[in-house]
């Protein structure tokens, strides 16, 4: 019997843009998975002392663009759980509720998994599941290697790579964009062009430059 393989696409979408969508897409037919379920972070470990946006418009955002996609999903198990959402807790929730006889492929950008040796129960983590790093063109992959120095040889079966084009496309962009009063139209899905506008995030203003 084939074996089934789920994608969980981990990130702070905030907001979401048609770099993550590409991403998961792109990942769903390489690796032939089932579904590609994206869970926005509750709380992520590693930005402590920096403001993200709440987490109700992140996963409402994250609803309103994966919704014409019949294999796209979104979780709250990050935002539910309480506390840092460290991704090997949000693998465990996944693993218990799809059962063990399947494999599990965590989807980020390759950026965020340069860190992942300082992650919590790195070696639990790697024994659950794969990790899919999303790079951006041109991204020099050998960064990625020397991140993990000797440890490498011990994980490299565990990590794949994905280039996505369409990863030119940043979030940090976007919201420097919309507070800029600058057009963000065609980087990310129309309703969440207008959900940011509807409520006003990252110092949106109704003019946008060159509009009339
Ligand atoms: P981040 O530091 O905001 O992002 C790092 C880079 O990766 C950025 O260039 C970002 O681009 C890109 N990126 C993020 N998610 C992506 C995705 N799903 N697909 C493609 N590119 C993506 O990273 P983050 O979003 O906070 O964290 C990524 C994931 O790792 C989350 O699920 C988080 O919970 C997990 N994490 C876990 C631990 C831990 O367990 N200790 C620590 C850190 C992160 P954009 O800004 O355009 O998205």
């Amino acid at each position: 019997m084939k074996i089934k393989r789920y994608g969980i696409m981990g990130g702070t979408f905030d907001p979401i843009h048609f770099g993550h969508l590409v991403a998961a897409e792109e990942a769903r037919a390489v690796l032939g998975l089932e579904y590609v379920f994206f869970v926005p972070s509750g709380r992520p470990p590693h930005k402590k002392e920096r403001p993200i946006t709440k987490a109700e418009h992140r996963y409402l955002m994250t609803v309103l663009a994966t919704a014409t996609n019949p294999s796209f999903k979104v979780s709250r198990v990050d935002i539910t759980r309480p506390g840092y959402s460290y991704t090997v807790d949000t693998i465990s929730a996944f693993r218990e509720m799809l059962g063990p006889d399947c494999e599990l492929y965590f989807i980020t950008g390759a950026d965020a998994i340069l860190q992942i040796l300082s992650w919590k129960d790195v070696d639990r983590l790697f024994a659950s599941c794969y990790l899919i790093a999303a790079t951006r063109p041109g991204y020099d992959l050998s960064q990625l290697r020397a991140s993990f120095g000797a440890s490498w040889q011990r994980y490299s079966d565990k990590i794949k790579t994905l280039e996505v084009p369409a990863l030119a496309i940043s979030s940090s962009e976007i919201r420097r964009r919309v507070a800029a009063g600058e057009p963000i139209r065609y980087l990310l899905p129309e309703s969440v062009v207008q959900y940011i506008y509807k409520h006003g995030l990252y110092g949106a203003h109704r003019q946008v430059k060159g509009c009339i």
